[in-house]
Order: structure tokens, then sequence, then C-alpha cells
């Protein structure tokens, strides 16, 4: 495995070993190719390949066919089959793949592929974009770019649209505007009944609410109107540093500054402490929603020994492309997790240095020959919740949280049986678990964060407790679950799920 940056992009690997035929998945994809002739795969099919396929094998499962519905209609036609009382299947919703967790966006039954909801069109009248959901950011962005708008989409090229704006959205624009979901103004939304409706505030406030981080409980979207802003050219990149112990305290000084201190909403940034196979690597992605930010905002971290960096003035677009590396694994699987923290200290900082250190090496060490990456990336942010329209995921400027990102990353074998990758996940689940929690102590011990801090819904492990992703919004969000979903079809899927 080798790492080139901050983030990566990867080809994807179909899981290896297949899994048991449901009998209703079986069902259901003969009643789809019956219905939908010319929109239901089954493997061997490229189609198939690309509808399962997921960005980590540790979120990917082998279908027993998969759809790509193109209309509205076709998607009611598709959640009234799979929801017939004969046939009750498991299936799943997969707009780009890139979620974290096993059966949130993969299924053994049938794959719900948006990958031909591609339509985008800008309104400069109102300032607003309509984007389909199978469109990466990459995508969007490279549509918007020649017109000199932007939304506040995703931070990586390649994530999908749909994940990404229904579970929240911690954007380049964050600082700025909010969230990708405060920034949505209507959702095309296929309810689970097979009912087409155009959720807005005024239209249905309720659904409106729960869309704002309630990923796919409420239905199927198909489309979302985000607020466009105007976009000059930026400045940023991605900057590797010297590991000494002077060049890391004054990364980790200057990191912490930047948390502590920065006001100007246009300033961003990332950092990324990682351990490759044992060896530490510090790195970050800054960001200036402009040509030149000001004297001052980035002037320590420029001037801190680096081993290679490619900040510069550009266009948004080149900017994107300037985080992305390569992971050069065949396959790999990954463990995600959230640590909700308030403001990043030195001290915080240091303890997140120490345990990429303690558990990379250990974690090289045990899984000899194996390729382990282990990695958790501060992200300070200022008043990411200013602009909040409130929402499932419950992010109140009362308590401006950022959600620093642990994982461990960890090369796998596709054509292992599956116990045998589910067991090898297992592990490094277990060992994120401890990694996250050592480090949230620290914070909590820092009055930089509290044990019952709400995580971020895109980011934390699916079996976390609903009321520490959802808080006090539990009650409600069931409610209107067993409103809108009366035969209860979102049972049927993964994920973060508000009826039982
Ligand atoms: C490399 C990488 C970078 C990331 N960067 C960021 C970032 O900058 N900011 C951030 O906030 N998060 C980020 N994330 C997290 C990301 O937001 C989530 O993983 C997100 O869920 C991915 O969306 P997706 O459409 O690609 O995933 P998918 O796996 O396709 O979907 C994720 C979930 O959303 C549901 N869903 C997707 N589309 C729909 C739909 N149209 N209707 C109903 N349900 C739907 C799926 O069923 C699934 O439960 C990143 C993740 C990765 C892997």
């Amino acid at each position: 495995m080798r790492l080139q940056g901050l983030f990566f992009a990867t080809s994807l690997q179909t899981l290896g070993a297949s899994t048991s035929v449901d009998q209703g998945a079986a069902k259901a994809c003969r009643l789809l190719k019956e219905s939908l002739p010319e929109l239901v795969y089954f493997p061997g099919a490229a189609q198939y390949v690309n509808d399962t396929a997921h960005w980590a094998i540790s979120s990917q499962q082998n279908a027993t066919c998969s759809v790509e519905p193109q209309s509205a209609d076709d998607v009611s036609t598709i959640v009234k089959i799979i929801g017939r009382s004969d046939v009750r299947a498991p299936f799943a919703v997969r707009s780009g793949g890139h979620a974290y967790n096993l059966g949130q966006s993969s299924t053994p039954g049938v794959q719900v592929s948006l990958t031909q909801f591609t339509n985008i069109s800008y309104d400069a009248e109102k300032e607003t974009v309509k984007i389909g959901m199978g469109l990466t950011w990459a995508q969007v962005y490279e549509y918007l770019e020649p017109l000199g708008v932007m939304v506040a989409g995703g931070r990586i090229n390649p994530v999908g649209v749909g994940g990404l704006s229904l579970g929240g959205g911690y954007s380049w624009k964050t600082n700025q505007y909010g969230l990708t979901i405060d920034t949505i103004v209507a959702h095309e939304l296929v309810l689970p009944t097979g009912e087409q409706v155009h959720v807005t505030n005024s239209s249905y406030p309720d659904l409106f609410f729960a869309l704002r981080g309630g990923l796919n409980n409420f239905g199927v979207v198909t489309e979302i109107t985000y607020e466009a802003h105007p976009q000059t050219l930026v400045y940023g990149g991605l900057t590797t540093y010297a590991t000494d112990n002077e060049a890391i305290a004054l990364l980790n000084s200057a990191a912490s500054k930047f948390s502590l201190k920065s006001t100007d909403p246009k300033a961003q940034m990332i950092v990324n402490y990682a351990s490759v196979n044992g060896e530490f690597i510090a790195q970050t992605l800054i960001f200036y929603d402009g040509p030149t930010p000001p004297a001052g905002v980035y002037d320590e971290f420029l001037a801190i020994p680096s081993v290679s960096t490619n900040v510069r003035t550009s266009t948004f677009r080149e900017f994107m492309a300037s985080s992305e590396g390569a992971l050069s694994a065949d396959a790999f699987g990954v463990a995600q997790h959230a640590i909700p923290i308030t403001k990043y200290t030195v001290p915080v900082l240091e303890e997140m240095i120490a345990q990429v250190t303690a558990f990379g090496q250990r974690l090289t060490e045990q899984n000899n020959g194996s390729s382990i990456l282990v990695v958790v990336q501060p992200e300070p942010f200022y008043q990411p919740f200013t602009h909040s329209h409130g929402g499932a995921y419950p992010h109140s400027s009362d308590r401006e949280l950022t959600p620093a990102c642990p994982f461990i990353v960890y090369s796998a074998n596709a054509s292992d049986p599956l116990d045998v990758q589910q067991a090898r996940h297992d592990y490094f689940v277990s060992e994120l678990r401890n990694f996250t929690h050592l480090i949230q102590a620290k914070a909590v011990e820092e009055g930089v964060s509290r044990w019952d801090d709400i995580l971020y819904p895109n980011y934390a492990l699916v079996d976390t407790p609903l009321e520490l992703v959802y808080g006090g919004n539990v009650p409600r969000l069931r409610r209107m679950a067993a409103k809108y979903d009366p035969e209860r079809l979102m049972t049927l899927t993964g994920g973060f799920r508000f009826l039982d």
C-alpha cells in the first residue's frame, strides 16, 4: 500500500465470495426484471460490477441483482416491488459507494444504484443548482466551474453527492455557508410507499427536517436543489512536513492556533497524522476561498520545514485535484469513526500523534507483511454550525463541534471467505474503538469534548447508539419514520435505523 497525499482514490474490486441467495431477493430480482427489463443486472454484467462497487471492500457485498432506475417513476416501481408482502427483499441504495460501513449502501439482496441520475442544471436567476444523485462531487465541480459558481459539497472528488448531502456534509465552504444540508433548498423524494414528493421547508417541513442528516431512512432521493455561491480562484494545497520533533512541535502549535484563533470564514484546513506501515507522516491540506490569503493566516504553516508541497493559487478544481493521492493496494478495508471536538489544543494534537504512532507500530508488527494505515485527521472549523437550519443531525450553534476523523485502512484479500474477511474487519474495528477512545479521553480531559457529544452520521460506526448520532431528535425521527414508512420498508436496508 503506497500513500501519496492526504486522501486517496483507488480502483475497486468486487467481493470474492458469494452470499447465500435470499428467497425474497431472488423473487424481487425476477419481478424487477419483468417490470424494468432494461434496467436490471446480474453478476457478470459490467453494470452490476459498477452498481455494487464500493470505495472499501469492507463496505461491499455481492447483491443478488442490481437495478439502475432512470426516473422517479422507476424508483416508485422498485420500492413497491421490494416492499410487497410476498417479497420483502433486503436492499440498499447506493449513490457514490463511499459509505464506511457494511450494509449502509450494500446488500446481499437488491442493489439500487442511482448511477443514471446524472442530471445537473444551474438556475442563474435563482442562484441554485439541481443535481442528480448519481453524480460524484468531481462531476458537479466540473460542470459548475466554467459557470463561476460552486456549491458547498464534498472535500474529496470521488465521493457521491447522495450520501454526503443526506448525512451532513462538511465542505470547504462550511465556515462560510454551513454544512451541505444547510445549503439545500429542495429534495425530490420517493417515499417508501412509492409516492413522489417535492420536499421544501414549506411543502413538507417535517421531511425537510428529516432529510437533513437522516440518510436512507425516509426513502430514495433522486435530485437535490442546492444554493450556488460565486467562485473565484482559490489558494491552497497539500504539504508533507519533516517529522523531526522541532517540525512537529511547530505544526502542532500552528494547527492549534488556527483552531483556537482563526476567525476568517474563508480559511479552512485539515491536518493529517498518519502511520503508514509504522512510519509516521504529518500533512496539512489548507484551503483559502480566494486567490490570496491575508497575511498571517497560513504563515506559520508555510514556515515549517516540509518535504513536499503543492500550495498555490489555482482554480477550485485544480485545488481539489491537488489533494488526491493514490492507494495502490488491490483492495482495502476501512474502519472509520468520529471524535467530536470543539477546539484542538496542543495536548490533544500531541495525544493524537502518540496514539497514531503507538497503534501504527503495533498493528504493523502484529500484521506482518500486510499494509496498515492508522490515521487521525483533525478538522478545525470556525463556527461550522452558525448557518445551521437544524435537521435530523443535531448541529446547533450552541455547541460548535468538529468531527476529527480517526480511521484504519488495512489491505484485504477479496478472495478470502466472507467470514475470514469479517473477522479481520472486526479486529480492526475493535482496535479503532480503542484508538478513538484514548484520543477522546484526552479531549475530554482538556475540556474540548464530552462523552455525550454528537457523532457525525457520515463518519460514525454504524452500531453507535442512535442517541449519540441524532441526540434529542430520535423520538421525533422515529415518529416520522412510522408515519412515512407504514410498511417499514426501510428496515430492509442497513445503516442507522429509526424503525426497529
Ligand atoms: C474518501 C472520502 C472522503 C470523504 N470526505 C468527506 C467530506 O469532505 N465531508 C463529509 O462530510 N464527508 C466526507 N466523507 C464521508 C461521506 O460523506 C460519506 O461516506 C457519505 O455517506 C458517502 O456518500 P456516497 O453517496 O458516496 O455513499 P453511498 O455509500 O452511496 O451512500 C451512503 C449512505 O447514504 C445513503 N444514500 C445515498 N444516496 C441516497 C439517496 N439518493 N437516497 C437515499 N439514501 C441515499 C445510502 O443508502 C447509504 O446509507 C468522505 C468519505 C470518504 C470515503
